[in-house]
Formats: structure tokens, sequence, C-alpha cells
């Protein structure tokens, strides 16, 4: 029971890495709050978990919006009165080549899985600032490493959560507040289904490890960042991928 009695929030979290994320830190005995768009879905998600004999709470919140995430916020802290561990997962795609990407297309990407981590990032950071600890953990991609044809939108919003996550970590060390990222390669989730079998077997060829990693190979690296294990290690990002990147 690593983390009897502390909340966790995760965002994106009623379906894929962000829901085996919030049952690995709910089998450690966190009380995990799951959230979506979808305020019932993310009811319905916890309600599974509580069901299992653990601590869960969901609630509806569009990440891209900051009045959203703060009344999100507030009703969390009413009910459970903190939050220790904040993982940043939601996260779309919108793919295209640059020649037919659509303005909305880059706006929506860049909304959701950039501006979405400095929205709950900055409110959530107001409660660790006052309890002088915290650990927050950003889902970024390989893709924000390497780039890739036809994520020029994606690659650059999961880039900029590496470096915007480097400089909240200089600014939040004095408060022993940690902030990395995990960058996870191809996971078998929804996201990726979307893939073609010919483009997946083409991938496949060039990970060492020689299979797709599965939302438990994420979900173990996120415990390990929330833990004591890791308390001297910030501003950093983990590669699970396989080797697809070595
Ligand atoms: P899924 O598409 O399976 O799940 C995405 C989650 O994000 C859902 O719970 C969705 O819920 C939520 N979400 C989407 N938009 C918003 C929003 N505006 N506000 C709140 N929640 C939102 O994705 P994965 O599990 O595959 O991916 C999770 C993260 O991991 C993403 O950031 C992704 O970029 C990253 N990643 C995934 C990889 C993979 O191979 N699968 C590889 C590398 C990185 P709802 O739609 O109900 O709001």
């Amino acid at each position: 029971m690593q983390f009897k009695d502390e909340v966790v929030l995760i965002t994106g979290s009623t379906r894929g890495i962000g829901l085996a994320v919030a049952q690995a830190f709910a089998e450690q005995g966190a009380c995990v709050i799951i959230i979506g768009r979808d305020g019932p879905q993310a009811q319905a998600i916890a309600a599974q978990i509580r069901a299992k004999g653990h601590l869960a709470d969901g609630f509806g919140c569009d990440v891209t919006s900051l009045a959203n995430v703060q009344e999100t916020v507030n009703k969390i802290l009413d009910i459970h009165k903190r939050i220790d561990i904040l993982v940043n997962n939601a996260g779309i795609t919108r793919d295209n080549l640059l020649l037919r990407l659509d303005e909305n297309d880059w706006d929506e990407v860049i909304r959701v899985n950039l501006k979405g981590v400095f929205n709950v990032t900055k409110v959530v950071t107001k409660v660790m600032l006052k309890a002088k600890k915290g650990k927050v953990i950003s889902i970024a991609s390989v893709i924000g490493i390497t780039g890739n044809i036809g994520q020029s939108n994606y690659a650059a919003s999961k880039a900029g959560i590496i470096a915007f996550s480097k400089s909240v970590a200089r600014e939040f060390a004095y408060r022993n507040i940690t902030v990395n990222v995990i960058a996870p390669g191809y996971i078998r989730t929804d996201m990726t289904a979307k893939i073609s079998e010919a483009v997946q077997a083409k991938v496949l060829e060039h990970i060492p490890l020689s299979r797709f990693g599965e939302v438990a190979d994420v979900a173990g690296v996120c415990l390990f960042l929330a833990s004591p294990a890791a308390n001297y290690i910030t501003g950093q990002t983990i590669v699970v991928d396989g080797g697809l990147t070595i």
C-alpha cells in the first residue's frame, strides 16, 4: 500500500493509459480522481474501481478550459481535501501531413495536449505549493523527441510538455515538488488501434523488445516517479518504448 492516504488526480483516465495508471495507484491504496470530458462516464469508472474495494471519485472536466479545471479542483478539494500527485495524461491526435493539416487540427491538439497540461499543472501546483510537497508527472511521447511524418502538431505539443516540465521543475524544486515526464513509444490503446496494420507491422520491426507496449508498462513507471524512490529525480523524461528510439 505504497500510496495509502494520498490523493492522485489523473487526467484522461476514463480509458487507455490513464485508466491503467488510476487502477495501479488505487491498488496501492491511493484515492484516485478520474477525469474525462464525460462526467457520468468518469463517475461510472470511479464506481467500478470502488467496487473492487479501492478509493476513487470521478469528475467531468475539459482540460482545455482553465475555468473548468479550477472549478473541478475546487470541488475535489472540498471533498478530498488534498492532491498529492498529478498525472497529466489527457491527449489526442489529429494526424495529417503538414500540407494537408487543417488549422483547427493544429489548434485542437495544442489546446488539449499542451494548454491542458499548463491549465491543470497551474491550478494543482498551487495546492502542492501550500503543502510544500508534490509530484507532477506528464505523459508526452517519443514523437515529441524524434518527430514523425504526419504528426507535426502532436510532436510540437509533446515536445512542448517536455520543455514546460523542465521549466516548472526548476521553478518548484525549492518547494519539494518534482516534475517529470514519461515519453511512451507505441502502447496498445484506442489511440493506436486507429493506426493501419501495415504501419503497425513496420513499427514493430524497429522495436528491439519485439512487442508493442502495454498500458501497465507506462503505469509502472508512473508509480515509480510518484514514489519516494524517485525523490531526487526532477525535470527528466523517461522513455518507455521497448528500445524503439535507441
Ligand atoms: P486514449 O485516446 O485511449 O484516451 C485519452 C483520454 O483522454 C480519454 O480518457 C479521454 O476522455 C481524455 N481526454 C481527451 N480530451 C480531453 C479533454 N479535453 N479533457 C479531459 N480529458 C480528455 O489515449 P491513450 O490512453 O492512448 O493516451 C493517453 C496519453 O498517452 C495521451 O496523452 C497520449 O498522447 C499519450 N501517448 C499514447 C501513446 C500510445 O501509444 N497510446 C504513445 C505515446 C503517448 P474523453 O474523451 O471522455 O474526454
